[in-house]
Formats: C-alpha cells, sequence, structure tokens
C-alpha cells in the first residue's frame, strides 16, 4: 500500500529519465521541489493545481532541474538551489552538470541562494539540509510538523544516487558519507526520494545507503563499471531511438570522460554489446 501524504502534498513518479516532483499546494497555486528532465514539461503542466509561486531544487542535475527555466519564465517564479548549485549554473560548468560526459541537456536558468535558515513553501516552512556527494551542493528539505524529508538523490529506500568521483572529485565519497549523517539528524517520518515512491523507514534506508557506500568505497572498479552504465542507461532512456553508432560514440564519450583510455574504452563498450560505427 502507498505511503498515505498529507493532503496538500503530491508526488508525481516518473521512473529514472524524470527525478520526482514534489507538489506542495496551497489555497491559491503550489510550489515545487524537482521539476523532472525537460521532456516532460507538458506532462508536469497538466499535474499543477495552480500557478507555481516557488521552485527548490534538490540538485541541478538535468533529470530535476529539466523544467525550472520554463516554468520559472512562465509563472515568474524563483528558483532556489544552493550556492554550490548556482556556482555550477552561472559558470555553466558543464563538466561539473555532469552534461559534457553525459549527452543530457539542460535548458539554462540562474538560481537564487536557498535561505540557509528554512525555506517556505506553500504553507510549510522546510529546514535545509546539506547532502553532497552525488551531486555538487545538493540539499534535502525537512519539514519537522509532520516529519515530511525530501531527500532528491542523496538517499532512496534502497540506495542513493550514483557517485561519480571521477567528475566530482574524490572527495564526494565523504560528501555522500556526511549527507547521510545529515540526514540521520532529524526525525524523518515521510520519506519522498528523488526517484522512487514515498517511504517511512528512514533508519532502515540509512543503514542500506551506508552498506552500499561502504562497498563502493573498497570496490572503485565496481563503482565505475555502476558509473558507466548509469550514463549509458540514462542516454538510452534520453534517446531511444539512437542508432548503433550514436549509442557507440555517447558510450565512447563517457568512457573517455572516466579516465579511460581509447582500448579500455572499447573493451567496456564491447561488454557493453555495442560495435563500432
Ligand atoms: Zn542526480
Amino acid at each position: 500500500m502507498p505511503l498515505p501524504l498529507p493532503p496538500d502534498i503530491a508526488v508525481l513518479c516518473r521512473g529514472w529519465l524524470h527525478g520526482n516532483v514534489v507538489i506542495i499546494e496551497d489555497d491559491d497555486g503550489c510550489s515545487l521541489v524537482d521539476t523532472g528532465y525537460h521532456t516532460g514539461l507538458d506532462a508536469l503542466r497538466a499535474a499543477l493545481p495552480g500557478p507555481v509561486h516557488a521552485i527548490a531544487l534538490t540538485h541541478v542535475h538535468s533529470d530535476h532541474a529539466g523544467c525550472a527555466a520554463a516554468l520559472s519564465a512562465e509563472h515568474g517564479a524563483p528558483v532556489y538551489a544552493s550556492a554550490r548549485a548556482g556556482d555550477l549554473l552561472r559558470r555553466w560548468d558543464r563538466r561539473g552538470l555532469w552534461l559534457a560526459s553525459t549527452g543530457q541537456e539542460l535548458p539554462r536558468f540562474l538560481p537564487r541562494e536557498v535561505p540557509t535558515d528554512g525555506i517556505a513553501l506553500g504553507d510549510r516552512v522546510f529546514e535545509v539540509i546539506e547532502t553532497g556527494g552525488h551531486a555538487t551542493g545538493g540539499l534535502s528539505f525537512f519539514d519537522p510538523t509532520d516529519g515530511l524529508l525530501i531527500t532528491g538523490d542523496a538517499l532512496w529506500e534502497d540506495g542513493f544516487g550514483i557517485l561519480d568521483p571521477w567528475v566530482d572529485g574524490a572527495h564526494i565519497l565523504e560528501d555522500a558519507r556526511q549527507a547521510l549523517h545529515n540526514l540521520s539528524q532529524v526525525d524523518g517520518r515521510i520519506l519522498i526520494p528523488g526517484h522512487g515512491e514515498p517511504f517511512a523507514d528512514l533508519e532502515g534506508a540509512l543503514q542500506r545507503a551506508e552498506q552500499r557506500l561502504n562497498y563502493l568505497a573498497r570496490n572503485p572498479d565496481r563503482l565505475l563499471h555502476q558509473v558507466l552504465k548509469n550514463g549509458l542507461g540514462f542516454f538510452k532512456l534520453m534517446q531511444p531511438d539512437a542508432d548503433a553508432a550514436t549509442l557507440w560514440q555517447a558510450g565512447m564519450t563517457l568512457a573517455l570522460a572516466h579516465d579511460l583510455d581509447e582500448a579500455g574504452a572499447s573493451r567496456w563498450l564491447a561488454d557493453a554489446g555495442l560495435r563500432a560505427p
């Protein structure tokens, strides 16, 4: 049975291409946490109960921030993200935004810095929790009144978003550990992750995430394999009609962005079932 949500909260849960959108309704419209990939804009518009007053972003990967530019322009709504996420966008750091290595697209926008002492969304005021690791400048949002905790890709019911130290730097494994610690400090009772259905068991999720993090930290080869597999998987979701040559090219770009030489990249592509054009 799905976890019951407070009456002002709805979650648009659409799998891997689109990060979850949390719709926080109020008397004359709504505020959003995250927006999905840009190709899902029409479906998101159709799900909105009224005008959008504000958009807060857990992080600025394209599958979460994709509709921020369009919705912000249509509704005159401010977009809030962390200072570090804003810095990536201001400098248009295509590598840091995970665009250069993956072929993902992100319509450009400039966010305001999220107020670190709390952000009002709908009739709620959320505490802002730093949850880096998966994403530079990642945030979670927590409303203590009913224990509503929005975690983005820092914590899922079973695991967390991919860690890519080849792009983000070796420190992100520690950042991810710190994120789990920060989340363990709040009394989250209704959890809304960045992908997957809402769930209730924060403690169990933290335990599974910690085990996974320890495993990945001990097995960098396994981590690299996952980063590449994940990157190629997302590319296939973005471009389901891509031909073999396009897929091979995307795989090669991805592999070369992760320190593989051309021979290593070709081996990986062959293992992944892709053939050179
Ligand atoms: Zn992400």
